[in-house]
């Protein structure tokens, strides 16, 4: 099924693959992992997972494929900003290269929406596209797909690096949940999105953290989208960070060019920011 999400920097979540392996701290409260194991228990246990152990075929959090939605996005007629596996990281090593392909090959067909593919294992999605030039004849991955990395503390950086080597129109990094300062090498980076933790066990934002990323990201001209402070609730703490708030988004037709903060726009298509109410897996935003 699509869904809508409530994820404040896109429209739809869209979910071909569920379940992953923790890998970081950014992982600790992995709500992905948590809604596998309660609300969406049932629903995932149903289908076999990739790997078939006994302990994984258990786990509702296992890597699963779900072919069946690679449909989905031809069916939505209007133009979106599609978050792809909110529930999931398509680049798990569990994830046969094959239906990497599939997915791939689906976006690339499917080009009126702007996918975001988030990712905290950006080497193998470098593997991924020096092994597969062929679905990319322009040696190059189309502006329609924006290629990220997660970066929740300083120990983690180097996937930044990783990312680069992406040649994508919009390489862009999600520090969220932000653990820790962070001093970024953003030469190459298009747009960076922060935010705080939520839920119980949330591990509070330190305003000095928030606010040092966001200089980096103005002496540097890179756009800047800051989503919640976190809390207990996701919305307790707002979302203004000195005197407003931060929605900055890039604009593909000027990348690799520092880019403006202004709302999206793709080669003349329009992609309006409409809210609608979300559903279970587009809740929020993990990898
Ligand atoms: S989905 Fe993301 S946050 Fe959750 S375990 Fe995988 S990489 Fe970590």
């Amino acid at each position: 099924m699509g869904q809508k999400s409530k994820i404040e920097w896109t429209d739809a979540t869209w979910n071909p693959t569920t379940g992953c392996t923790k890998v970081s701290a950014g992982c600790d409260h992995c709500y992905a992992h948590k809604l596998a194991h309660e609300r969406l228990a049932t629903l995932y246990s149903r289908q076999l997972p990739v790997v078939q152990t006994p302990e994984n075929t258990a786990d509702p959090f296992s890597v699963r494929l779900w072919p069946k939605r690679l449909e989905q996005p031809a069916a939505w007629r209007k133009p979106r900003i599609v978050f792809v596996n909110s529930m999931s990281d398509l680049f798990h090593a569990d994830v046969p290269d094959a239906f990497v392909r599939q997915v791939f090959e689906v976006m690339l067909k499917v080009d009126r929406h702007i996918y975001q593919v988030l990712t905290k294992r950006p080497s193998r999605a470098v593997r991924f596209f020096r092994l597969n030039q062929d679905l990319f004849p322009a040696g190059r991955i189309p502006d329609h797909i924006w290629m990220g990395t997660s970066v929740e503390n300083q120990e983690v950086s180097y996937r930044v690096a990783h990312l680069r080597k992406l040649p994508a129109a919009v390489r862009f990094l999600s520090c969220e949940p932000l653990l820790g300062p962070l001093d970024l090498k953003l030469g190459g980076i298009h747009w960076v999105i922060a935010g705080g933790e939520s839920g119980d066990e949330f591990r509070p934002l330190e305003e000095s953290w928030a606010l040092h990323l966001r200089d980096q990201c103005r002496s540097t001209g890179t756009p800047f989208f800051f989503k919640q402070w976190g809390g207990r609730r996701s919305k307790a703490g707002g979302r203004m960070l000195g005197d407003r708030t931060w929605d900055e988004m890039p604009i593909p037709d000027r990348i690799p060019e520092n880019v403006a903060p202004v709302a999206i726009s793709l080669g003349g298509k329009s992609h309006r920011r409409k809210r609608a109410r979300p559903e279970l897996e587009g809740a929020s935003a993990a990898a």
